[in-house]
């Protein structure tokens, strides 16, 4: 079936060009040029995948990514022409799924564009774990059910992708994993688009803040030094 992809951005020349690139991949392709525009957009269309622009006239794209948010799980691809935004956007509790850097290269676009659908279109479709459907380990619970999280018995608020982190994280306990794995098996991205890693340590650091007792010296996501990242049973 034919993706809708919606673009919020206000430099005509990227919308274009971006335009031009999605179409001929197959996508059909909507565009808003100011953020409030964007918003409307995406309750009448529907969009599978919003590229969103962070600096907008009217409402900014944080703005926009918590107004979506609030009513739907569509994947957002945030993009930025600040490098030192980048903590931001994965940081805070917007929900964008992901972010690149302008200029950005169209190959790795298109291919996050496609990872990112990809990637819902599993977490859509239920699929029975292998594992036990709830996990305990010393006081933290990982709900698969639910999907939820709680930690000596109180719910831990998490995102989409953290919950999707942890729970392969702790599906597969005590098994080191590099960032290049977890950008696959998480985020759903070809090896070489895996970018610097920082989406993953950002998003470790993040979780750790919310489940460990001690974020500097984490007893559940532990640090393997130069190999990557691992939950400890
Ligand atoms: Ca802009």
């Amino acid at each position: 079936m034919e993706k809708t992809i919606l673009i919020i951005e206000d430099e005509k020349n990227i919308v274009d060009i971006l335009t031009f690139n999605l179409m001929r991949e197959g996508y059909r392709v909507v565009s808003a040029l100011d953020g409030e525009a964007g918003i409307e957009a995406h309750a009448s269309e529907n969009p599978d995948l919003v590229l969103l622009d962070l600096m907008l006239p009217k409402m900014d794209g944080f703005e926009v990514c918590k107004h979506i948010r609030r009513t739907s799980a569509t994947p957002i691809i945030m993009l930025t022409a600040r490098e030192e935004e980048v903590d931001k956007i994965l940081g805070l509790e917007l929900g964008a799924d992901d972010y690149m850097t302008k200029p950005f290269s169209m190959r790795e676009l298109l291919a996050r564009v496609k990872a990112n659908i990809r990637r819902r279109e599993i977490d859509i479709v239920p699929v029975e774990p292998k594992v036990e459907k709830v996990m305990n380990f010393r006081g933290l619970t990982i709900d698969l059910n639910t999907k939820s999280v709680s930690k000596d018995g109180k719910f831990v608020e998490v995102t989409h992708r953290e919950f999707e982190l942890i729970r392969f994280l702790a599906s597969n306990a005590n098994q080191v994993f590099s960032r290049e794995e977890l950008m696959k098996q998480v985020w759903a991205y070809e090896f070489e688009f895996y970018g610097d890693g920082r989406t993953v340590d950002v998003t470790v650091r993040r979780l750790r803040e919310k489940i460990e007792t001690n974020p500097a010296e984490p007893d559940y996501i532990r640090t393997r030094r130069g190999s990557g990242y691992y939950f400890k049973a």
